[in-house]
């Protein structure tokens, strides 16, 4: 059994996937038979010698937004609230905006490490705005 981690669960969201009934292997979406076994993932469908492998996986766009909601609302939140409450303590709950981004930096997935930059430049640019209301 995998062991169970913040960045397996969020994998496992972002990305897609097919089980394989036979093997449990995690397959992209977009495979017809199991990557590992051969095992049809689709009912109905024969398996056949031609395998076609995408060279990345496909995200789920839904849940990407979500962590970008995310990751702006608390890197930026601490200094839209220390705006408005002039209570500057809520600055500090602004690091939780490097929460997603360091998860997704360290992904093995290309493109979740491209959107784990750009979060990452978004909770900064937040963080900084925070620290500066905090200490002005
Ligand atoms: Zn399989």
């Amino acid at each position: 059994m995998q062991k169970i981690t913040l960045y397996t669960f969020m994998s496992n969201y972002l990305v897609m996937t097919r089980i394989c009934p036979n093997c449990n292997y995690e397959n992209q979406d977009d495979y017809d038979f199991c990557a590992k076994c051969g095992t049809p993932l689709i009912e109905g469908v024969q398996p056949n010698n031609i395998l076609v492998f995408s060279a990345q996986p496909r995200l789920n766009k839904k849940i990407l937004l979500v962590s970008y909601l995310v990751t702006i609302l608390l890197s930026w939140g601490g200094f839209i609230v220390n705006i408005v409450s002039k209570n500057s303590y809520f600055g500090i709950f602004t690091f939780f905006g490097f929460f997603l981004p360091f998860y997704l930096v360290q992904s093995p997935i290309k493109e979740l490490r491209k959107h784990g930059f750009i979060q990452l430049i978004i909770s900064i640019v937040g963080v900084a705005l925070s620290l500066y209301v905090m200490f002005k």
